[in-house]
């Protein structure tokens, strides 16, 4: 459960990018968060991941205030939460495996343990046959299903994507937001940023619509 309780951040230049923003998301969510460029989204997801904090109000996630959160616990905070990017930011000269493991071998996980959370993870976004391939022989669809695997290898509670299907075509961006659901239905709190109110508007989720930083929608 993730809930924001009148929170406001205003960046040090002086732009408020959010503006007493409360809502609740749910322990088996799947939520949108939608509004146009410079509405807040990005701002919403880094107060989560503890890239930014609030200028006022709280942010507390299963039981935890984030404002308690210390620096030094903070690369403990981010192991809960998995991230997906518009561009990936995948290592180039790295294969598809490499990619995957990389969260693992940070966080100083065991050989073995790495190839079989590597392999599961691959097999969930329909990867395994390309686990030695670099990212650049892949497709754009492809180069996102591994940002996905590296996303949830740790197997995080929180899965947040910044405009996921950005760059890819409508039947891609439909496959890539059915892996979202597949891992939200297993237990994953999903919160998803895009801009692309067609595709959103057709799944059965809840819509958060930002404004100006401001929270005008949070319903279905
Ligand atoms: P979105 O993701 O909806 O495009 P952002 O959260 O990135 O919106 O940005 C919200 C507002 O905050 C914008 O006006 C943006 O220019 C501003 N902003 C974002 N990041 C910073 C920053 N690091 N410093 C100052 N202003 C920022
Ligand atoms: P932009 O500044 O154009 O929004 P960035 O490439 O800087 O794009 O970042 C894209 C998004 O990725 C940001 O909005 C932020 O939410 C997230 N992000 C940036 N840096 C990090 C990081 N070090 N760890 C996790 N997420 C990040």
């Amino acid at each position: 459960m993730i809930t924001f309780d009148r929170v406001s951040k205003r960046y040090a230049e002086g732009h408020e990018a959010l503006r007493e923003v409360s809502v609740e998301l749910g322990r088996d969510e799947l939520v949108f968060l939608t509004g146009h460029s410079g509405a807040g989204k990005s701002t919403l997801l880094r107060l989560i991941m503890l890239i930014e904090r609030p200028t006022r109000g709280q942010i507390i996630i299963d039981g935890e205030n984030l404002a308690k959160v210390k620096a030094r616990g903070i690369p403990r905070h981010r192991r809960n939460i998995g991230v997906v990017f518009q561009n990936h930011q995948l290592l180039f000269d790295r294969t598809v495996f490499d990619n995957v493991a990389l969260p693992l071998v940070i966080a100083g996980y065991e050989h073995r343990e790495i190839g079989r959370r590597v392999r599961a993870a691959l097999d969930k976004v329909g990867l395994l046959a390309r686990e030695r391939a670099l990212p650049i022989t892949l497709s754009g669809g492809e180069q996102q299903r591994v940002g996905i695997a590296r996303a949830v290898v740790a197997k995080p509670r929180i899965l947040l994507a910044d405009e996921p299907t950005g760059n890819l075509d409508p039947a891609l961006s439909a496959e890539i937001m059915q892996l979202f659901e597949a891992f939200n239905q297993v237990g994953v709190t999903v919160v998803i940023a895009s801009h692309d109110l067609a595709l959103i508007s057709r799944l059965r989720h809840r819509i958060l619509t930002l404004r100006e930083g401001r929270l005008v929608s949070s319903g279905g």
